[in-house]
Protein backbone atom coordinates (compact mmCIF):
# COMPACT_ATOMS: atom_id res chain seq x y z
CA UNK A 1 0.00 0.00 0.00
CA UNK A 2 1.37 3.36 -0.43
CA UNK A 3 2.54 4.95 2.36
CA UNK A 4 1.21 8.68 3.78
CA UNK A 5 3.75 11.43 2.16
CA UNK A 6 2.55 13.90 4.34
CA UNK A 7 5.05 11.87 6.83
CA UNK A 8 8.07 12.32 4.40
CA UNK A 9 8.80 16.43 4.88
CA UNK A 10 10.82 17.98 2.19
CA UNK A 11 13.25 19.12 4.58
CA UNK A 12 14.35 19.26 8.47
CA UNK A 13 13.40 21.82 10.97
CA UNK A 14 15.52 25.02 10.60
CA UNK A 15 17.81 24.68 13.57
CA UNK A 16 19.01 21.64 12.23
CA UNK A 17 20.70 23.07 9.42
CA UNK A 18 21.67 25.96 12.10
CA UNK A 19 23.61 23.18 13.56
CA UNK A 20 25.42 21.68 10.93
CA UNK A 21 26.83 25.02 9.48
CA UNK A 22 28.02 26.46 13.04
CA UNK A 23 29.89 22.23 13.05
CA UNK A 24 30.92 22.74 9.08
CA UNK A 25 32.59 25.91 10.18
CA UNK A 26 34.07 24.83 13.55
CA UNK A 27 35.70 21.45 11.79
CA UNK A 28 36.88 23.92 8.62
CA UNK A 29 38.64 26.33 11.54
CA UNK A 30 40.15 22.79 12.91
CA UNK A 31 41.63 22.07 9.48
CA UNK A 32 43.24 25.31 9.34
CA UNK A 33 40.80 26.40 6.36
CA UNK A 34 39.38 30.15 5.87
CA UNK A 35 36.46 28.51 4.33
CA UNK A 36 34.49 26.03 2.49
CA UNK A 37 32.50 26.49 -0.99
CA UNK A 38 29.82 24.24 -1.74
CA UNK A 39 27.81 23.81 -5.01
CA UNK A 40 24.44 21.87 -5.04
CA UNK A 41 24.50 18.35 -4.70
CA UNK A 42 24.24 15.77 -1.18
CA UNK A 43 26.76 18.77 0.57
CA UNK A 44 24.42 21.48 -0.18
CA UNK A 45 21.41 19.61 0.84
CA UNK A 46 22.72 17.93 3.75
CA UNK A 47 24.33 21.99 5.21
CA UNK A 48 21.13 23.55 3.97
CA UNK A 49 18.67 21.47 2.87
CA UNK A 50 18.64 22.40 -1.11
CA UNK A 51 17.98 19.80 -3.31
CA UNK A 52 19.18 22.86 -5.91
CA UNK A 53 21.26 21.27 -9.83
CA UNK A 54 24.38 22.36 -10.32
CA UNK A 55 24.13 23.69 -14.13
CA UNK A 56 26.56 26.23 -16.16
CA UNK A 57 25.60 29.12 -13.57
CA UNK A 58 26.94 29.05 -10.45
CA UNK A 59 25.32 28.26 -7.27
CA UNK A 60 27.81 28.52 -4.22
CA UNK A 61 27.44 28.26 -0.86
CA UNK A 62 30.59 30.12 1.09
CA UNK A 63 30.73 29.08 5.11
CA UNK A 64 33.77 31.03 6.69
CA UNK A 65 35.34 29.35 9.27
CA UNK A 66 35.54 31.92 11.78
CA UNK A 67 31.86 31.32 12.49
CA UNK A 68 30.51 34.66 10.82
CA UNK A 69 27.69 34.34 8.27
CA UNK A 70 27.36 31.92 5.22
CA UNK A 71 27.10 33.72 1.82
CA UNK A 72 25.39 32.27 -0.71
CA UNK A 73 26.22 32.79 -4.38
CA UNK A 74 22.98 32.49 -6.57
CA UNK A 75 21.83 33.65 -10.18
CA UNK A 76 18.55 35.41 -9.70
CA UNK A 77 16.82 33.36 -12.29
CA UNK A 78 17.49 30.17 -9.37
CA UNK A 79 16.55 32.26 -6.28
CA UNK A 80 12.99 31.42 -5.85
CA UNK A 81 14.18 27.83 -5.60
CA UNK A 82 16.39 28.16 -3.59
CA UNK A 83 14.34 30.10 -0.84
CA UNK A 84 12.50 26.81 -0.74
CA UNK A 85 15.30 25.49 1.03
CA UNK A 86 16.08 26.45 4.62
CA UNK A 87 18.08 29.22 3.15
CA UNK A 88 15.41 31.75 3.39
CA UNK A 89 14.65 30.72 6.76
CA UNK A 90 18.90 30.76 8.20
CA UNK A 91 19.47 34.34 7.50
CA UNK A 92 22.50 33.59 5.21
CA UNK A 93 23.68 36.75 2.86
CA UNK A 94 22.66 36.23 -0.66
CA UNK A 95 24.64 37.72 -3.53
CA UNK A 96 22.35 37.15 -6.78
CA UNK A 97 23.86 37.40 -9.57
CA UNK A 98 22.71 38.26 -13.53
CA UNK A 99 24.43 37.15 -16.56
CA UNK A 100 27.13 38.97 -17.79
CA UNK A 101 28.60 39.12 -14.06
CA UNK A 102 31.65 36.75 -12.98
CA UNK A 103 30.26 34.51 -9.80
CA UNK A 104 33.50 33.65 -9.54
CA UNK A 105 34.36 36.86 -8.59
CA UNK A 106 31.45 37.20 -6.04
CA UNK A 107 33.32 34.21 -4.43
CA UNK A 108 36.31 35.69 -3.99
CA UNK A 109 34.62 39.37 -2.62
CA UNK A 110 33.75 37.74 0.17
CA UNK A 111 37.02 35.90 1.07
CA UNK A 112 40.52 37.29 2.42
CA UNK A 113 42.86 37.37 -0.41
CA UNK A 114 45.15 33.91 -0.92
CA UNK A 115 42.19 32.01 1.34
CA UNK A 116 42.86 28.62 2.13
CA UNK A 117 39.92 26.83 1.24
CA UNK A 118 38.07 23.47 0.47
CA UNK A 119 35.39 22.47 -1.94
CA UNK A 120 32.65 19.79 -2.10
CA UNK A 121 33.57 16.92 -3.82
CA UNK A 122 30.91 16.94 -6.11
CA UNK A 123 31.87 20.51 -7.64
CA UNK A 124 32.07 20.56 -11.43
CA UNK A 125 35.36 21.16 -12.90
CA UNK A 126 33.29 23.82 -15.04
CA UNK A 127 33.25 25.44 -11.71
CA UNK A 128 36.36 24.51 -10.03
CA UNK A 129 38.81 25.65 -12.72
CA UNK A 130 37.92 29.15 -13.11
CA UNK A 131 36.92 29.80 -9.13
CA UNK A 132 40.67 28.40 -8.28
CA UNK A 133 42.05 30.47 -10.94
CA UNK A 134 39.85 33.85 -9.46
CA UNK A 135 40.98 32.67 -5.79
CA UNK A 136 44.60 32.64 -6.99
CA UNK A 137 44.72 29.78 -4.59
CA UNK A 138 43.92 26.16 -5.42
CA UNK A 139 41.41 24.85 -3.62
CA UNK A 140 41.42 20.99 -1.44
CA UNK A 141 38.88 18.98 -1.20
CA UNK A 142 36.38 19.45 1.98
CA UNK A 143 35.84 15.61 2.01
CA UNK A 144 37.42 14.80 4.96
CA UNK A 145 35.97 17.88 6.90
CA UNK A 146 32.45 17.28 5.51
CA UNK A 147 32.33 13.37 6.10
CA UNK A 148 33.00 14.33 10.11
CA UNK A 149 29.53 15.37 10.05
CA UNK A 150 27.52 13.39 7.82
CA UNK A 151 28.86 10.11 8.58
CA UNK A 152 27.17 9.73 12.32
CA UNK A 153 23.58 10.63 11.79
CA UNK A 154 21.13 12.62 13.86
CA UNK A 155 18.04 11.51 15.02
CA UNK A 156 15.94 13.28 12.47
CA UNK A 157 18.19 11.57 9.47
CA UNK A 158 17.80 7.95 11.37
CA UNK A 159 14.03 8.63 11.40
CA UNK A 160 14.21 9.29 7.08
CA UNK A 161 16.66 5.66 6.92
CA UNK A 162 14.23 4.10 9.29
CA UNK A 163 11.01 5.47 6.78
CA UNK A 164 13.13 4.54 3.56
CA UNK A 165 13.78 0.78 5.06
CA UNK A 166 10.24 0.38 5.61
CA UNK A 167 9.56 1.75 2.54
CA UNK A 168 11.99 -0.60 0.47
CA UNK A 169 10.69 -3.57 2.64
CA UNK A 170 6.84 -3.26 1.38
CA UNK A 171 8.54 -3.42 -2.09
CA UNK A 172 9.98 -7.13 -1.52
CA UNK A 173 6.98 -7.94 0.45
CA UNK A 174 4.94 -7.60 -2.99
CA UNK A 175 7.78 -9.26 -4.87
CA UNK A 176 5.47 -12.73 -5.57
CA UNK A 177 2.97 -10.38 -7.91
CA UNK A 178 5.58 -9.20 -9.56
CA UNK A 179 8.55 -12.28 -10.35
CA UNK A 180 7.40 -14.85 -11.82
CA UNK A 181 8.08 -17.82 -14.61
CA UNK A 182 7.76 -16.18 -18.08
CA UNK A 183 8.37 -12.81 -17.51
CA UNK A 184 11.61 -11.10 -18.83
CA UNK A 185 13.76 -9.46 -16.11
CA UNK A 186 12.88 -6.12 -17.64
CA UNK A 187 9.23 -6.53 -17.34
CA UNK A 188 9.86 -7.42 -13.52
CA UNK A 189 11.94 -4.33 -12.98
CA UNK A 190 9.69 -1.99 -15.05
CA UNK A 191 6.67 -3.30 -11.98
CA UNK A 192 9.72 -2.85 -9.17
CA UNK A 193 10.15 0.14 -10.58
CA UNK A 194 6.48 1.28 -10.33
CA UNK A 195 5.92 0.05 -6.82
CA UNK A 196 9.28 1.60 -5.19
CA UNK A 197 7.43 5.08 -6.17
CA UNK A 198 3.91 3.96 -4.87
CA UNK A 199 5.23 2.49 -1.35
CA UNK A 200 7.03 6.05 -0.85
CA UNK A 201 10.30 7.14 -2.82
CA UNK A 202 10.43 9.98 -4.68
CA UNK A 203 11.84 7.75 -7.78
CA UNK A 204 14.08 4.42 -8.43
CA UNK A 205 17.72 4.84 -8.38
CA UNK A 206 18.53 1.28 -9.15
CA UNK A 207 17.25 -1.85 -9.54
CA UNK A 208 19.02 -5.45 -10.08
CA UNK A 209 17.21 -8.15 -10.92
CA UNK A 210 19.63 -10.65 -11.36
CA UNK A 211 18.30 -14.53 -12.72
CA UNK A 212 20.17 -17.23 -12.86
CA UNK A 213 23.41 -17.07 -14.54
CA UNK A 214 22.76 -13.47 -14.11
CA UNK A 215 22.85 -13.26 -10.10
CA UNK A 216 26.53 -14.40 -10.25
CA UNK A 217 26.89 -10.41 -11.84
CA UNK A 218 27.21 -8.29 -8.70
CA UNK A 219 27.01 -5.48 -11.36
CA UNK A 220 24.16 -7.17 -13.71
CA UNK A 221 21.04 -4.66 -13.67
CA UNK A 222 18.41 -6.13 -16.00
CA UNK A 223 17.63 -8.02 -19.40
CA UNK A 224 15.48 -9.55 -21.33
CA UNK A 225 16.33 -13.25 -19.94
CA UNK A 226 13.38 -14.77 -19.28
CA UNK A 227 12.23 -15.98 -15.78
CA UNK A 228 12.93 -19.63 -15.73
CA UNK A 229 11.73 -22.61 -12.94
CA UNK A 230 14.37 -23.18 -11.06
CA UNK A 231 15.83 -19.90 -10.83
CA UNK A 232 17.53 -17.61 -7.89
CA UNK A 233 16.96 -14.36 -8.50
CA UNK A 234 18.91 -11.43 -6.47
CA UNK A 235 17.16 -8.15 -6.13
CA UNK A 236 18.95 -4.92 -5.15
CA UNK A 237 16.55 -2.23 -5.00
CA UNK A 238 16.15 1.55 -3.49
CA UNK A 239 16.15 5.35 -3.92
CA UNK A 240 15.32 8.42 -1.87
CA UNK A 241 12.34 9.06 0.07
CA UNK A 242 11.83 12.81 1.65
CA UNK A 243 13.76 15.05 2.36
CA UNK A 244 16.63 12.58 0.04
CA UNK A 245 17.63 9.53 2.70
CA UNK A 246 18.14 6.25 0.53
CA UNK A 247 17.31 3.03 0.66
CA UNK A 248 19.03 0.21 0.06
CA UNK A 249 18.08 -3.69 0.17
CA UNK A 250 18.92 -6.92 -1.28
CA UNK A 251 16.89 -10.39 -1.04
CA UNK A 252 17.73 -13.47 -2.97
CA UNK A 253 14.48 -15.50 -4.49
CA UNK A 254 14.04 -18.56 -5.87
CA UNK A 255 11.15 -19.88 -8.07
CA UNK A 256 10.40 -23.38 -7.23
CA UNK A 257 12.19 -25.52 -3.76
CA UNK A 258 15.70 -24.82 -4.31
CA UNK A 259 18.46 -27.48 -4.85
CA UNK A 260 20.04 -28.97 -2.22
CA UNK A 261 23.43 -27.18 -3.23
CA UNK A 262 21.87 -24.04 -3.80
CA UNK A 263 20.53 -24.40 0.37
CA UNK A 264 23.24 -25.27 1.51
CA UNK A 265 25.29 -22.43 0.22
CA UNK A 266 22.80 -20.22 1.01
CA UNK A 267 22.26 -20.97 4.46
CA UNK A 268 26.41 -20.30 4.97
CA UNK A 269 25.65 -16.91 3.20
CA UNK A 270 22.45 -16.28 5.67
CA UNK A 271 25.25 -16.99 8.68
CA UNK A 272 27.87 -14.55 7.20
CA UNK A 273 25.53 -11.74 7.21
CA UNK A 274 24.53 -12.66 10.56
CA UNK A 275 28.13 -12.53 11.98
CA UNK A 276 28.59 -9.36 10.43
CA UNK A 277 25.36 -7.86 11.70
CA UNK A 278 26.41 -9.41 15.37
CA UNK A 279 30.35 -7.87 15.44
CA UNK A 280 28.90 -4.20 15.03
CA UNK A 281 28.64 -2.02 17.78
CA UNK A 282 30.99 1.28 18.56
CA UNK A 283 34.52 1.40 18.82
CA UNK A 284 35.06 -1.73 16.26
CA UNK A 285 36.66 -1.04 12.95
CA UNK A 286 35.20 -1.00 9.87
CA UNK A 287 37.55 -3.66 8.60
CA UNK A 288 36.26 -6.05 10.73
CA UNK A 289 32.90 -5.95 10.17
CA UNK A 290 33.85 -6.80 6.62
CA UNK A 291 36.14 -9.98 7.89
CA UNK A 292 33.35 -11.10 10.23
CA UNK A 293 30.76 -11.44 7.29
CA UNK A 294 34.72 -13.02 5.13
CA UNK A 295 35.14 -15.34 7.61
CA UNK A 296 32.21 -17.48 7.96
CA UNK A 297 31.98 -17.68 4.13
CA UNK A 298 36.02 -18.43 4.14
CA UNK A 299 35.31 -21.29 6.44
CA UNK A 300 33.19 -23.03 4.33
CA UNK A 301 35.14 -22.71 1.03
CA UNK A 302 33.46 -19.55 -0.06
CA UNK A 303 35.95 -16.48 0.64
CA UNK A 304 36.99 -16.84 -3.31
CA UNK A 305 33.14 -16.37 -4.34
CA UNK A 306 32.57 -13.19 -2.58
CA UNK A 307 33.96 -10.54 -4.37
CA UNK A 308 33.00 -7.34 -2.85
CA UNK A 309 33.60 -5.49 -0.03
CA UNK A 310 30.91 -6.29 2.62
CA UNK A 311 29.01 -2.77 2.82
CA UNK A 312 29.04 1.40 2.22
CA UNK A 313 27.84 4.20 3.98
CA UNK A 314 24.59 5.60 3.32
CA UNK A 315 22.14 9.06 3.46
CA UNK A 316 22.21 11.41 1.10
CA UNK A 317 24.29 9.32 -1.35
CA UNK A 318 23.26 5.70 -1.97
CA UNK A 319 27.53 4.68 -1.55
CA UNK A 320 29.16 7.53 0.83
CA UNK A 321 31.76 6.92 4.16
CA UNK A 322 32.08 4.71 5.75
CA UNK A 323 33.04 2.01 3.95
CA UNK A 324 32.77 -1.56 5.42
CA UNK A 325 36.03 -3.01 3.95
CA UNK A 326 39.78 -4.54 4.33
CA UNK A 327 42.15 -1.80 5.25
CA UNK A 328 39.89 0.56 6.79
CA UNK A 329 40.36 0.85 10.46
CA UNK A 330 38.12 4.13 11.14
CA UNK A 331 36.11 2.90 14.53
CA UNK A 332 32.64 2.97 14.15
CA UNK A 333 30.30 5.31 16.36
CA UNK A 334 26.98 5.54 17.14
CA UNK A 335 24.97 6.76 14.49
CA UNK A 336 26.40 5.53 11.74
CA UNK A 337 24.38 4.02 8.80
CA UNK A 338 26.01 1.55 6.18
CA UNK A 339 24.78 -1.48 4.44
CA UNK A 340 26.15 -5.09 5.37
CA UNK A 341 25.47 -7.35 2.35
CA UNK A 342 28.01 -9.84 1.40
CA UNK A 343 26.89 -11.89 -1.28
CA UNK A 344 28.27 -15.29 -3.20
CA UNK A 345 28.68 -15.42 -6.96
CA UNK A 346 29.24 -18.40 -8.79
CA UNK A 347 30.21 -18.09 -12.92
CA UNK A 348 27.77 -19.04 -15.10
CA UNK A 349 25.15 -20.27 -12.92
CA UNK A 350 24.14 -18.69 -10.09
CA UNK A 351 24.40 -15.99 -7.38
CA UNK A 352 22.82 -14.35 -3.64
CA UNK A 353 23.40 -11.37 -1.97
CA UNK A 354 21.69 -10.56 1.46
CA UNK A 355 21.63 -6.43 2.09
CA UNK A 356 20.05 -4.74 5.35
CA UNK A 357 20.82 -1.15 6.17
CA UNK A 358 22.19 -0.92 9.65
CA UNK A 359 22.69 2.23 12.25
CA UNK A 360 25.02 1.90 14.89
CA UNK A 361 23.45 1.89 18.08
CA UNK A 362 25.20 2.39 21.72
CA UNK A 363 25.86 -1.54 22.13
CA UNK A 364 25.37 -2.82 18.88
CA UNK A 365 23.07 -1.70 16.18
CA UNK A 366 19.06 -1.30 14.42
CA UNK A 367 18.53 -2.81 10.79
CA UNK A 368 16.37 -0.63 8.91
CA UNK A 369 15.43 -3.52 7.10
CA UNK A 370 12.96 -6.22 8.78
CA UNK A 371 12.10 -8.72 5.69
CA UNK A 372 13.00 -12.26 6.28
CA UNK A 373 16.44 -13.08 5.68
CA UNK A 374 15.85 -16.75 4.16
CA UNK A 375 15.84 -17.68 0.28
CA UNK A 376 12.34 -16.76 -0.53
CA UNK A 377 10.80 -19.61 -2.37
CA UNK A 378 7.97 -17.90 -4.72
CA UNK A 379 5.84 -20.42 -6.89
CA UNK A 380 6.37 -21.49 -10.53
CA UNK A 381 2.69 -21.12 -11.60
ZN1 LIG B 1 22.07 -2.79 -2.80
ZN1 LIG C 1 24.31 -1.47 -1.13
ZN1 LIG D 1 26.05 -0.91 -4.40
Amino acid sequence: MSSDSTSSPTRFATEIYASRLAHAAEYAGQAGLDALLVTPGPDLQYLVGSRASSFERLICLVIPADGSSPTVIVPRIELAALQDSAVGDLGLVITDWVDGVSPYALVAAVLPSGAKTAVDDAMPALHFVPLAEKLGRTPILATAVLRQLRMSKDSAEIEALRRAGHAIDRVHARMGDFLRVGRTEAAVAHDIGAAIVEEGHTEAAFIIVGSGPHGADPHHEVSERIIEAGDVVVIDIGGPVAPGYNSDSTRTYVLGEPSAEVAKQYAVLERAQQAAVDAVRPGVRAETIDAAARDVLSAEGLGDVFLHRTGHGIGLSVHEEPYIVAGNDIELVEGMAFSIEPGIYFRGQWGARIEDIVIVTADGCESVNLRPHGLAVLPTT
